[in-house]
């Protein structure tokens, strides 16, 4: 059993509410939503982040935003706009050092974030 608690919920040892998988991808709710809609975008192979990615990842992370377009258009999203974020490392404030991106939508977001 994996260490890491995003490939455990991957592994289906640990339980979340998923929206989508295919063989490279998951999206599931954010156990802690920010926003009224929060759903996390995740490689199923562990990538610790996107500072960890390489050349050969291209086509997942194309997958993977792609499916936060996806993400957003099913929950109504495309016209009232969402937000699309990828946390590396400590001044980010990444706790979950499995690479996803967190879609958020359903409320107006201010900038520059905090
Ligand atoms: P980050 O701070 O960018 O690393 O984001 C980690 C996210 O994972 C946070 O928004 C947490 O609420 C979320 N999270 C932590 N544990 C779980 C879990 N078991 N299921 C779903 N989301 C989780
Ligand atoms: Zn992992």
């Amino acid at each position: 059993m994996s260490a890491c608690l995003f490939c455990r919920i991957v592994e289906g040892t640990i339980p979340a509410d998923i929206l989508f998988q295919d063989d490279q991808a998951l999206a599931f709710r954010d156990i802690n939503p920010q926003a009224p809609v929060h759903v996390l975008v995740i490689p199923k192979r562990h990538v610790p982040s996107l500072q960890d990615s390489a050349n050969e990842d291209r086509d997942l992370l194309a997958r993977l935003l792609l499916l936060c377009k996806e993400v957003a258009h099913r929950h109504g999203l495309a016209d009232s706009g969402y937000r699309v974020v990828t946390n590396v490392g400590r001044d980010a404030g990444q706790t979950v050092s499995h690479m996803h991106l967190h879609v958020l939508g359903g409320r107006h977001m201010s900038w520059p974030p905090g």
